[in-house]
């Protein structure tokens, strides 16, 4: 057993200090990137937010609302075999916008080269919940060898060996968190896990060496931990649970009383007794528990209000360090360490 004595911070753990800019309006700031990737050779340029593949918030509706920010929806396992939707969905609502994720099962992978081959999609990818497992890095090879040209994505670590690693086995985005989501309890339940912030800035060095490409996956409570993610080094910062309780959501919706107007919507895990009832693998053995929770969160009507508040956080946040695009963020950067209090409510 070994004890590492570096300390690890979350998003929580820190502020950006303000710097001289001169800068004058957030409007004149560009948060679009434009990337090249490592293996597929592809090119892609757009806000590089994602809105995570959860069966509430990773709806086509949502990728309709979200695409004309530029942004990406990464859709829900559970409609990876919409035929109409996705054909709708590539076709005309923009397909540099959208991403398909699945386990490795042979028949999800099946699934995501099949409809690879029909759309050239800008982004799909392998998510598991622990990418350090060898049957992982063997099921990127294989897709890598199936799609040369195709950007993948594949996760989740936390550290820098296994972020290599992937890149070097066919990744070229590599998606960065273990335990710090939202309605996520693998840290209470398992005692894994590593703070957020540290795992960013040490995945996305690792990356950055080898071409590589990150997203920083969950633990972003408000646009300003979205800022902290990206000054850390993150490429993309995919978020859920600031997009749940949005129309475009999938959850169920709550009311009280006799009024019509809801005011509430489930939002869960996709490690929850709440998931696994809905898509059939609900625990019939021992030793198979959930990770993840059932939640209600308020109901925010439109998705739009929201994200526009979340770019409007990242352009300002350029203003204060100087930054006159999101490329600069991380450069501007200096973080300084600060007690664990602030809030932690979404939106706010
Ligand atoms: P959030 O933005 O809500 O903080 O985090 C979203 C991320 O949490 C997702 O992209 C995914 O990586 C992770 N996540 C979603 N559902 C679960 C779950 O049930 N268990 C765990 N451990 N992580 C989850």
């Amino acid at each position: 057993m070994l004890i590492s004595e570096d300390v690890k911070l979350d998003y929580s753990d820190v502020l950006i200090r303000p710097k001289r800019s001169t800068l004058k309006t957030r409007a004149s700031v560009d948060i679009e990137r434009r990337y090249c990737f490592r293996n597929s050779k592809r090119e892609w340029s757009g806000v590089p937010i994602m809105a995570a593949n959860m069966d509430t918030v990773g709806t086509f509706k949502m990728h309709e609302a979200l695409a004309q920010f530029h942004v990406t929806t990464c859709i829900a396992k559970a409609l990876n075999t919409e035929e109409d939707w996705w054909k709708i969905a590539y076709k005309e609502k923009g397909r540099e916008y959208i991403a398909i994720m699945a386990g490795i099962s042979d028949e999800e992978m099946n699934r995501v080269v099949e409809v690879w081959n029909s759309t050239r999609m800008s982004f799909i990818g392998i998510d598991v919940a622990n990418g350090y497992t060898i049957a992982v890095v063997d099921a990127l090879k294989k897709l890598r060898d199936k799609l040369p040209q195709a950007t993948i994505v594949c996760g989740n670590v936390v550290t820098a060996d296994m972020t290599a690693e992937l890149i070097l086995a066919g990744a070229d985005i590599v998606k960065v968190g273990v335990g710090p989501g939202s309605v996520c309890t693998t840290r209470v339940k398992t005692g894994i896990g590593y703070p957020q912030l540290s795992a960013v800035i040490e995945c996305a060095d690792a990356a950055h060496g080898l071409g590589g490409h990150i997203i920083a996956d969950g633990g972003c409570n408000n646009s300003g931990d979205v800022v902290k993610a990206f000054a850390a080094g993150a490429d993309f910062v995919m978020i859920g649970g600031m997009l749940a309780g949005h129309e475009e959501c999938a959850g169920e919706l709550v009311f009280e009383d006799d009024n019509p107007e809801p005011i509430g919507m489930q939002f869960y895990g996709m490690a929850s007794e709440t998931a696994m009832e809905k898509h059939g693998k609900l625990i019939t053995n021992e030793y198979r528990g959930s990770e993840g929770k059932t939640v209600t969160v308020p109901y925010r009507g439109p998705v739009k209000p929201t994200i526009v508040d979340i770019l409007s956080g990242l352009r300002s946040a350029c203003t204060y360090v100087g930054a006159s695009n999101l490329k600069q963020l991380s450069k501007c950067t200096t973080f300084v360490r600060v007690n664990n209090t602030h809030n932690t409510i979404y939106g706010v």
